[in-house]
Formats: C-alpha cells, sequence, structure tokens
C-alpha cells in the first residue's frame, strides 16, 4: 500500500504569528502520531503562502530535517512535516515581477508545491500546458509537484467529468512525472459539500486509467488525493476508500486540531 498523504493547503491565510502557531501545533501533534501509530502515521505536509515559507520552514525543520530529493518523489518519514508552496514560475530565474521559482522554494526548504488548482485555473487563466511546464520546472529543482484537477458543476451535470480530468491528466502531467494527483472538484472546493464517497470511487478508475495511459505503468504508482471540503466527519470514509492515498485539505488546514484529527484518520486507514 502507497503511504498516506495529508496535505494543508492554506491559501492566503496567515500573518507570522498565526502561522508559526499553526505549524508548531501540526509539528508537535504529528510526533505524537508518530509515536503512536509508527510506519502507519501519514506523511503531513503543510503548504504556507510565500511569506510563510521561511517562518515555517524554521519550526518544521528541528523535527524533520531536510527531506528534498533530487529526483524522486519525496518520502517524509513519520514525523516530519514537509513543507509546499501553492505555486511556482515555470522558469528558474529571470525577469518575471511577482514571480517566485521553484529553485527559488528548494532554496528556502520547500518539499512540495501545488499546481493547477482550481482557483489559479480559474483565477490566473493557468491552462494544462503551463501547468504540465511549472511540474517538469519543479521536478527539475527537486520538488515533488501536486498537480490539481477536477471538474466544474456544469461539466458533471452535462456528464463530462471523467472526460474533463481525463483530459487534465493527458495535458498537465509532464513526461517522467514523479509527483502527486490530486482530485478536487470545483463545486466540493470551499462549499462544506463534499464529494460522496461513491463520486470519488467512480472518478478515481478513469484518473487511474488515465495515468497509465500517459505514464504507463508508473502511473499505478503515483498517489492520488481527494480535495474538497474535507473536515474530519467525512476524512475516514475518503481514506477508506482503497482509490485513494490521501486528502488535500484546505478550510480545515487552519485549525490545527481538525487537521490533525483527518492525519490520525489517515494513520488508521
Ligand atoms: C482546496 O482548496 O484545495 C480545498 C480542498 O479547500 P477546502 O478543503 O476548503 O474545500
Amino acid at each position: 500500500m502507497r503511504r498516506r498523504l495529508v496535505v494543508g493547503n492554506w491559501k492566503m491565510h496567515g500573518l507570522c504569528a498565526q502561522s508559526a502557531a499553526l505549524a508548531r501545533g501540526v509539528r508537535d501533534g504529528a510526533r505524537a502520531l508518530a509515536h503512536a501509530q509508527g510506519m502507519r502515521a501519514a506523511e503531513i505536509v503543510l503548504c504556507p503562502p510565500f511569506t510563510q515559507l521561511t517562518n515555517v520552514h524554521r519550526l518544521l525543520v528541528d523535527a524533520s530535517g531536510d527531506a528534498r530529493s533530487p529526483s524522486n518523489e519525496t518520502t517524509l518519514a513519520p514525523g516530519q512535516v514537509g513543507l509546499g508552496a501553492q505555486d511556482c514560475h515555470v522558469g528558474s530565474f529571470g525577469a518575471y515581477t511577482g514571480d517566485v521559482s521553484a529553485a527559488m522554494l528548494a532554496d528556502v526548504g520547500a518539499t512540495h508545491v501545488i499546481l493547477g488548482h482550481s482557483e489559479r485555473r480559474l483565477g490566473h487563466g493557468e491552462i494544462d500546458s503551463l501547468v504540465r511546464d511549472k511540474a517538469a520546472s519543479a521536478m527539475e529543482a527537486g520538488l515533488t509537484p501536486i498537480i490539481c484537477l477536477g471538474e466544474t458543476q456544469k461539466e458533471r451535470e452535462a456528464g463530462q467529468a471523467t472526460a474533463r480530468v481525463s483530459s487534465q491528466i493527458m495535458r498537465s502531467v509532464p513526461d517522467g512525472f514523479a509527483g502527486v494527483i490530486a482530485y478536487e472538484p470545483i463545486w466540493a472546493i470551499g462549499t462544506g459539500a463534499a464529494a460522496t464517497l461513491d463520486d470519488i470511487a467512480a472518478i478515481a478508475a478513469p484518473i487511474r486509467t488515465a495515468l497509465r495511459e500517459r505514464l504507463g505503468p508508473a502511473g499505478d504508482d503515483v498517489r492520488l488525493l481527494y480535495g474538497g471540503s474535507v473536515t474530519p466527519k467525512e476524512a475516514p470514509g475518503i481514506l477508506g476508500l482503497g482509490a485513494v492515498d490521501g486528502v488535500l485539505v484546505g478550510g480545515a488546514s487552519l485549525q490545527i486540531e481538525k487537521f490533525l484529527a483527518i492525519a490520525e484518520a489517515a494513520g488508521q486507514a
């Protein structure tokens, strides 16, 4: 079985004091879970905004050391908390005002980067080919990309969900992908209405098929997360689905107790 992965996407939340408190709480909780659950404990990654990466890294690194690996998907030991960003530029350096490169993220201790989140696809016009190139750039910098994809409510109602996510995989996943896929139906993000277990199980199969088509047998090794209104209430059911390797958590990742309860459920699944 692939290790469970629980990723917290803080989005545009977190001033210094609040971020430090949150990171400390999760770090200490992750240590306690590692003690209680051993090797079953889920891998945990926190994705604060760019401005808090160094602040959060300083608190996490005491416990974890540097988890980055130059070519393969990062593996975190129980108790170790990875650090992720929420986007990166496709290039390494250059005249790109306001942008941050994967190399810069790695330089401040990041291990992961979320790419192609629907809030970036919709709010910043990010298209599949850009997401693919960013993912390739992230891997080159030694980061593990977490590529997000998912259909809109309208696409779902039109019976196009499977076609939509399969096409996103074919176009957003780079050659030699060593990363994570997060299925995040747009209608479930931040709405309080998570997809049902049947919905998730039904779409996980075509996602796997598309990954195999895109990457060959290596597609079977890619971890698949579910994201969209995950709380401690839904987490055990979702994480109990054999087709899901973990969860990407937005709102609930801003509350230590809720986030750790989800991580605990992942270690029990
Ligand atoms: C997200 O934005 O990645 C997300 C899953 O958000 P939420 O959990 O708040 O729906």
